[in-house]
């Protein structure tokens, strides 16, 4: 049975392990650490049953080298998976000299006990100063299973160096020895395997969270400007059918002449354009808006409990504020212009896109009134003053 047991475990590990790995495929970054760590684990508990007993001594320093490389790797990955700084000198610098102080009871003043001991002590201590540092990173109920099943296993190891240091206090080989015959010995391996096994399900958990979470935003936020795209914004939208429609106004604005400046500036120059409007946008509406890039150079805002008056001027600041500025590295100027459509939402909305509709409406009419204005409910806002300078022109 224990026999059997021993063969499972370094399998477990391993395939943990390999998942691990190939988590990062799909954009789990601490991954490699995990899957590392866990494959060298496993290689650690696989050693006795691969190397011949002629290996004693070979084999008690590589097993103490492969298991403190794992730690380090597990104390690596929850650093990396918290977004935590990794002291990575100060932290190998640790594990070298754990390394030297079993080595030191291997090879210079061979003991058992003090080798197993120093060597457990280590394990922990290369976990624990990683936990502490991440304690308050935990943002959803897997990342805190996660914490919990590391910190279960360092007080795990702890207490299990603590019961065998009492087991073998008399120091001689013989306790050392009739530590390993008794149950105590047995059940600290049972323990130790389920804390491995339960650290390695949360890891599992917790990248699982992680790379959903990732797909979620990747699939709600536009690329190119970190907005909303169509689809997060609609997801973000009030429910018109709950009640009758919430106050608030939209707007939309579509840059002036976009093809032109493509055409004479190159795709590149007009990607640079599109990215700071979507920048002016973000800074000139207040937090609460839901803003979002509809398609191509043109964008969308819901403003919740601000009138359309409102919402007019705060685009005609980013309209004027994106005009003022010079996109030529020349001597000549070249100003981009934007044009603007604002509706409030009105009873009888039946969605946002009722709103928006209007609005578009509005923007239609900016643009056949000559561009670079906002028009608020089909009137032209006041005090829309055309740039003077050259203007990006249809060709
Ligand atoms: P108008 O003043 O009437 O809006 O004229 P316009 O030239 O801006 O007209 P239109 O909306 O038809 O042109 C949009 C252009 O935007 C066409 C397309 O090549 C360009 N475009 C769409 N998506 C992107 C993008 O992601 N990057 C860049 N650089 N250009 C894009
Ligand atoms: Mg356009
Ligand atoms: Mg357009």
């Amino acid at each position: 049975m224990q026999d059997n047991f021993a063969y499972l475990l370094p399998f477990i590990l391993m395939t943990f392990g390999s998942v691990f790995l190939g988590l990062q495929v799909v954009g789990f970054r601490p991954g490699r650490y995990w899957g590392l760590g866990y494959i060298l684990a496993a290689t650690g508990f696989a050693l006795p049953m691969v190397l011949p007993q002629s290996f004693d001594l070979f084999g008690a320093l590589l097993a103490n080298f492969v298991f403190l490389v794992a730690f380090f790797l597990y104390g690596h990955a929850l650093l990396v998976h918290f977004a935590a700084p990794t002291y990575a000198r100060l932290r190998l610098g640790g594990a070298a000299v754990a390394y030297l102080a079993v080595c030191f009871f291997i090879l210079v003043q061979p003991n058992l006990r003090n080798e197993l001991a120093t060597s457990d002590m280590g394990l922990a201590l290369l976990l624990a100063p990683s936990i502490l540092l991440v304690r308050h990173r935990a943002r959803n109920l897997m990342d805190k299973l996660l914490l919990a099943a590391a910190t279960l296993s360092v007080a795990e190891t702890l207490t299990r160096v603590g019961i065998f240091l009492w087991f073998t206090s008399g120091a001689s080989p013989e306790s050392v020895g009739a530590y390993f015959a008794s149950d105590y010995s047995y059940l600290a391996q049972f323990t130790a395997s389920i804390c491995g096994f339960l650290m390695a399900l949360s890891v599992l958990g917790s990248a699982v969270a992680r790379v959903i979470e990732q797909h979620r935003v990747a699939a709600d936020q536009d690329p190119l400007t970190g907005l909303l795209n169509r689809r997060g914004f609609d997801l973000s939208a009030p429910d018109f059918r709950l009640s009758s429609p919430p106050d608030g106004a939209v707007m939309i604005c579509d840059i002036d002449h976009f093809k032109s400046v493509n055409d004479r500036f190159g795709h590149a120059t007009g990607d640079r354009v599109i990215i700071a409007l979507a920048s002016l946008l973000k800074e000139t509406l207040p937090a609460s808006a839901k803003v979002a890039r509809f398609g191509g150079e043109e964008f969308v805002a819901y403003v919740p409990d601000m009138p359309a008056s409102q919402l007019a001027i705060l685009a005609n600041m980013a309209r004027s504020a994106f005009a003022a500025r010079n996109w030529s590295e020349g001597p000549f100027p070249v100003h981009i212009t934007s044009s603007f459509g604002v509706s409030a939402i009105a009873l009888g909305d039946h969605s946002i896109h009722d709103a928006i509709s209007r609005a578009d409406g509005f923007l239609y009419r900016a643009k056949e009134a000559g561009r670079n204005q906002v028009f608020q409910e089909g009137i032209a806002l006041l005090g829309v003053t055309p740039v003077a300078s050259l203007k990006v022109v249809a060709s």
